[in-house]
């Protein structure tokens, strides 16, 4: 049984040295797909050779990360736009709302998560949602746009049990990885009251490593060890859990099981 890590930002400078190797261990691990979400136009170059490279297993998104909505957000919305007409992308993404680095840019990270819905919603693909320290935010735009062409992933999940719940009824998966491995993580005392069918893998790398490689450069053949974790908080065997989130992976990227 193959996992899917629906959340890994391969193209980036940590991975410059060893790139290949890093692939091929975590397609030795069992990972068949790799779901790229977007930082900003400065990689989609670096993504679209990537994608060429190895056409089987990697899957492009397009979207500008709240992080990087800065003096230019116009110009990269543009570029956003123009890459969506003009390649096929799997989803709308990272996209959302970051009051962590950056509360002075929330206006303009509010529109451009609004627009980006929309151009998701236009063209029938998911959204990849990143939410730090903004869920009431968040979930203001997604009420706003709710409805059957609203769906996708809320990445790296880490609110509450309630959270949870409202994001899954706004059509949206969990992306689970590290942080429920981690002791103060909190997820990992409600996952279990929420379906697997709502939760999907992934690793964010390089970030956020899971135990026990805890702050140190994340990659994807270690979602592996997110599996496993999931298999203790649900109390069953890692065959379910890979299986029951690829199938949810594969509702959201509208691909066959
Ligand atoms: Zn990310």
């Amino acid at each position: 049984m193959k996992m899917i890590d629906t959340h890994t930002h391969l193209y980036v400078e940590a991975f410059d040295d060893d790139r290949d190797e890093v692939i091929q261990r975590a397609i030795a691990k069992g990972v068949d797909e790799f779901y790229l979400p977007a930082i900003d136009s400065a990689y989609t170059q670096r993504m679209l050779d990537l994608e060429k490279a190895y056409p089987a297993h990697i899957r492009l998104m397009m979207g500008l990360h709240p992080t990087h909505v800065k003096e230019n957000v116009a110009e990269e919305l543009k570029h956003v736009e123009q890459m969506l007409d003009q390649h096929l992308y799997t989803a709308v993404g990272e996209i959302g709302i970051d009051l962590y680095w950056d509360k002075s840019t929330l206006a303009a990270q509010q529109k451009a998560f609004d627009q980006q819905i929309k151009w998701a919603q236009e063209r029938e693909l998911p959204i990849v949602i990143h939410c730090r320290d903004a869920f009431e935010e968040v979930f203001e735009i997604l009420e706003e746009n709710k409805g059957e062409d609203l769906f996708g992933i809320f990445h790296c999940f880490t609110g509450t049990l309630e959270d949870a719940q409202r994001a899954i009824s706004y059509n949206l998966k969990l992306g689970i990885g590290g942080v429920a491995t981690f002791k103060n993580g909190k997820i990992d005392q409600f996952l279990a009251q929420l379906p697997l069918s709502s939760l999907v893998l992934e690793t964010d790398a390089p970030y956020l490593a899971p135990v026990p490689h805890r702050g140190k450069r994340n990659e994807s053949a270690y979602i592996s060890l997110v599996v496993n974790r999931l298999s203790e908080i649900y109390a069953l065997p890692e065959e379910e859990i890979i299986k029951a989130t690829s199938i949810a992976t594969k509702e959201v990227f509208k691909t066959k099981p």
